[in-house]
Formats: C-alpha cells, sequence, structure tokens
C-alpha cells in the first residue's frame, strides 16, 4: 500500500482538497477507512488529525481534487473552518517559514497534539479491526475498470471551462405526481467533442448563486445513454433527474440543479463540466454478464449499458452474456421507465422488479429480490464474466452487499475472497449518492 509521510521535523504534509475543482461527489468521504473526510454545504474537506495518508481516497475522486498537499508546521494545520471557507487552494508556504518553524523548539504542544491525535486514530482504527471489523460496503467497490472496458476519457472541461449544451428533450420518464417525477433530459453537445461511455458521469453547474453569494458548485448526473448517443450517430447525452422536492429527512426542499433541469425547456443552454469516471465502466468481451442493482435515478448508467447491448445485438455484433436486473422504487409509477422497461424482448434481460409502497402488499426492497434469485445470482457470482454494479440512494449500499453476501455463502463461496477479487479485477461497481 502506498502511503505518504504525514510529519517530519515538526513539518505536516497536508491533505487539503482543491475545491475549485472538487464537484462534491462524496466519494473520497465514502472512501475514506478512519472517517477523515467530512464537508458542509460548500466545501470538503480533510480532518487534519484523523488524516493517515493511506491514499485509498486518491484515485477513485473523479476529479483530482482530493490529491493535494500542502506542507505547514505542525502546529499550524489549516482547520476544517479555514477549508470551509476556501474558493481556493492556499499557496505553498515559503520554504524559509518551513525553516524557521524546523528550528523553533518552542511551542510543540499543537504539532504533538496532531501527531497523537493521529496515532491515536490509527491504534483506534487497528484495534477495532482486530476485535470486530465494521462491514463497510464502500471497502467493496472497484476502482478499476473491467480489463475489456473502453478507454474513458475524463475531465475535459473543468469548472472554469465548462462546456455550453443545448436542452434537445425534456419529458418526465414516471408516472409520479410532481413530488416524485423524475425527467428524460436529453443536452446535445453540437460541435464541442464530449465523448462518454455509459457508466460515466457529468456534471452540470447551475446559474445563479448560492445562500452566501458563491457560484452554484456543479451537481453531478450519471450519463443514461449509450456511447454513441441518445439518438445514434449524435453527439448527445441523456441524463435521468429526479426532482428534488424533499431532503434525505422528508422535509421541504427546492433542490437548486434538480429543479432547475427538470424546468429547462428545448433550446435553453446548460453549463457541463466533466465527463468524469473511469472505473464504473462496462465490459466489452464476448459473454460477459452484467448484474444490475438499482433504485431510481440510479437506473441512469443501467439503462445506458442496457441500451448499448441492445443496439448492439440488433445489428448483429452482440457476443452473448447474460443482462440481469434488480430495480427498486416505491411505486411502479415512481420506476423510471417503467414503460419501456416492460417492452424488452423477455430473453434480453432478466428483469427483477421490487416495490416497497404498493398499497395492500408486502414491502420489497431489491436486497429481498436478490435472495429470492439467490440460485441463479450465486452462478453468475461464480463466473469471472460476471460484472455487477449497484447505483442509488447511499442508504441502499449496506442491504445490497449483505444480500450478495449471504448468496454468495449460501453457495458455499468465500465472501471476503470473492469479493477482494471481485473489487481487484473491476468487477464490483458502486456508486451511491
Ligand atoms: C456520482 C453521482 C451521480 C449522480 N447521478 C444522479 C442522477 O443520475 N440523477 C439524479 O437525479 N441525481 C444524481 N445525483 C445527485 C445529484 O448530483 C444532485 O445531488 C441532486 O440532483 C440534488 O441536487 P439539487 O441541487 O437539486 O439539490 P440541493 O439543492 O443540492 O439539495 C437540497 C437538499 O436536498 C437534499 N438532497 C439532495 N439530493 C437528494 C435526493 N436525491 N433525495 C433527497 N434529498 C436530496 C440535500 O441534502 C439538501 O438538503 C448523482 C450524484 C452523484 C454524486
Ligand atoms: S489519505 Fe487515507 S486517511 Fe487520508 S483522507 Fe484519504 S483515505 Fe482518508
Ligand atoms: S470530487 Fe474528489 S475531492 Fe471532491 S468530493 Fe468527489 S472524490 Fe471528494
Amino acid at each position: 500500500m502506498t502511503t505518504v509521510t504525514m510529519i517530519e521535523n515538526g513539518i505536516l504534509n497536508q491533505h487539503l482538497i482543491d475545491p475549485e475543482i472538487c464537484i462534491r461527489c462524496n466519494t473520497c468521504e465514502a472512501t475514506c477507512p478512519v472517517d477523515a473526510i467530512t464537508h458542509d454545504d460548500t466545501n470538503y474537506v480533510v480532518m487534519a488529525d484523523k488524516c493517515q495518508g493511506c491514499m485509498d481516497c486518491i484515485s477513485p475522486c473523479p476529479t483530482g481534487a482530493i490529491d493535494n498537499w500542502r506542507k505547514v508546521p505542525a502546529q499550524q494545520a489549516y482547520t476544517l473552518e479555514q477549508q470551509y471557507g476556501w474558493e481556493s487552494l492556499p499557496e505553498e508556504l515559503p520554504a524559509e517559514r518551513l525553516a524557521a518553524a524546523q528550528q523553533e523548539p518552542a511551542d510543540l504542544t499543537q504539532a504533538q497534539a496532531v501527531i497523537a491525535a493521529a496515532a491515536m486514530a490509527s491504534a483506534a482504527s487497528a484495534s477495532s479491526a482486530a476485535t470486530e471489523p465494521a462491514f463497510r460496503p464502500a471497502a467493496y467497490g472497484s476502482t478499476v475498470p473491467p480489463w475489456s472496458a473502453a478507454h474513458a476519457y475524463t475531465n475535459l472541461y473543468g469548472p472554469k471551462s465548462p462546456v455550453t449544451a443545448t436542452v434537445t428533450g425534456n419529458l418526465n420518464c414516471t408516472e409520479a405526481g410532481f413530488d416524485s417525477e423524475t425527467h428524460h433530459i436529453v443536452l446535445d453537445f453540437g460541435a464541442m467533442p464530449f465523448p462518454v461511455l455509459e457508466g460515466q458521469s457529468i456534471a452540470v453547474i447551475p446559474p445563479g448563486v448560492d445562500a452566501n453569494g458563491r457560484p452554484h458548485v456543479a451537481r453531478q448526473y450519471s450519463v443514461a445513454s449509450a456511447r454513441n448517443g441518445e439518438r445514434p450517430g449524435y453527439n448527445n447525452v441523456a441524463l435521468t433527474v429526479k426532482r428534488v422536492t424533499q431532503d434525505h429527512e422528508g422535509r421541504p426542499v427546492r433542490g437548486v440543479s434538480s429543479n432547475y433541469l427538470c424546468d429547462t425547456q428545448v433550446g435553453d443552454k446548460v453549463q457541463v463540466i466533466g465527463p468524469f469516471g473511469n472505473s464504473f465502466l462496462m465490459p466489452n468481451h464476448p459473454r460477459s454478464h452484467i448484474v444490475m442493482i438499482c433504485t431510481g435515478t440510479g437506473s441512469a448508467p443501467m439503462r445506458a449499458m442496457t441500451e448499448w447491448r441492445r443496439r448492439l445485438r440488433k445489428s448483429g455484433k452482440f457476443d452473448g452474456g447474460k443482462l440481469m436486473l434488480f430495480f427498486g422504487a416505491r411505486t411502479p409509477q415512481e420506476l423510471p421507465y417503467f414503460g419501456p422497461l416492460q417492452s424488452l424482448p423477455k430473453d434480453f434481460m432478466d428483469n427483477n422488479l421490487a416495490f416497497s409502497r404498493v398499497a395492500g402488499q408486502p414491502r420489497r426492497y431489491v436486497q429481498d429480490a436478490i435472495r429470492e434469485r439467490a440460485v441463479d445470482l450465486a452462478l453468475l457470482l461464480g463466473d469471472d464474466n460476471t460484472h455487477i454494479y449497484v447505483c442509488g440512494l447511499k442508504s441502499m449500499e449496506e442491504g445490497v452487499l449483505l444480500a450478495l453476501r449471504d448468496v454468495a455463502q449460501q453457495s458455499g463461496m468465500d465472501w471476503e475472497s470473492l469479493g477482494g477479487t471481485l473489487k481487484r479485477e473491476g468487477r464490483l461497481h458502486l456508486e451511491t449518492y
């Protein structure tokens, strides 16, 4: 494992996040094994007294914003309050100032506190790991693509140089009412290059400023269309955007970006950055199987992968391989693309829908559907050509992975060993938000 030295001669190599390019995707916070990353409404930040320089968060970050380090006297580590207030990273401190700090014998109390806190955090995580290893779903997510994935272009347009796209389609793709509606939105890039692969995402910069008068930060959306365009041969992508009218606790809110996008009209211009993501990509080799597990708008990347396979099949270039879908929503009316899904040929994809709020029926979640299909899933889990994708709200992640673990163990497979193999070989991908 690559690690960086955090403190040497009283100088801290402080891990920081660049607020100018961070797209607030939460990947780093979900990945960090010692919970050293946190955020407020504006910035993602790293706690100097917790970060151990393990580097686990570096490669999953889609923008590279996470890979920033500044040498500072340990007693002057940037505080969380300072990091929350940044619009850009501070300059490196002059070498003379660092040299002077190294020679100051005086007040090492703060430096010692940082070192001691880091050591304690390290010891605490080691001892809790020794006694009771917590089940951390994020630990199983691959950070490498399947070996046969196509090359993904990333970060072609950053927050300082967004590309302008034109809305060429916007329709409600659920039958639910306003409070739960989800829109299928098509953005066209005209003559500007914007190559994407199924499983990648883009981010949209909503117009206007936030409560602090700062320009809105970009929001990420998974690409819901195939690599050759929502309309084949066109330079466009589709998004699946849920209109956020309640926060995660159910309190009424008006989500800035989702409402902006859902309210756009054909012809409107939208500022876009990206593309992002180089691991949640589909396999391309003959007879590769894809297991897709999603809820709500987590269906976007699944729609993209399914559509690419459907086009290959239509053109006679499909090389076999199973598609198995587990798709959860509260009701059929809230399930994006419910109609089109029903009309796919039955031998094309093995569909398993789970609804948790249908009147008069027991609540059924994706993990219930996974357990019901244990026999078929176990066969797929035992096949090196199987690739698994999980996408949706963060709350689904643990239940889904525990269900996969049960399926594996019931058929005699060692989950820890299988999970490690899936992760290493880019065959288990998690994208939850
Ligand atoms: C990798 C990635 C891929 C994503 N893909 C998609 C996608 O394909 N489709 C999609 O619709 N969204 C997707 N999102 C979420 C999206 O980026 C925004 O977070 C979402 O649209 C809400 O933004 P907003 O500006 O409308 O809400 P904000 O103004 O940012 O938030 C308003 C309030 O609502 C809460 N909130 C935010 N999102 C939700 C939610 N989904 N449910 C309930 N409460 C919420 C916030 O915590 C906040 O309190 C993705 C996020 C990530 C990180
Ligand atoms: S380097 Fe390791 S400890 Fe530090 S924030 Fe990243 S994942 Fe956490
Ligand atoms: S863009 Fe990178 S630094 Fe920002 S939240 Fe995502 S993973 Fe973290």
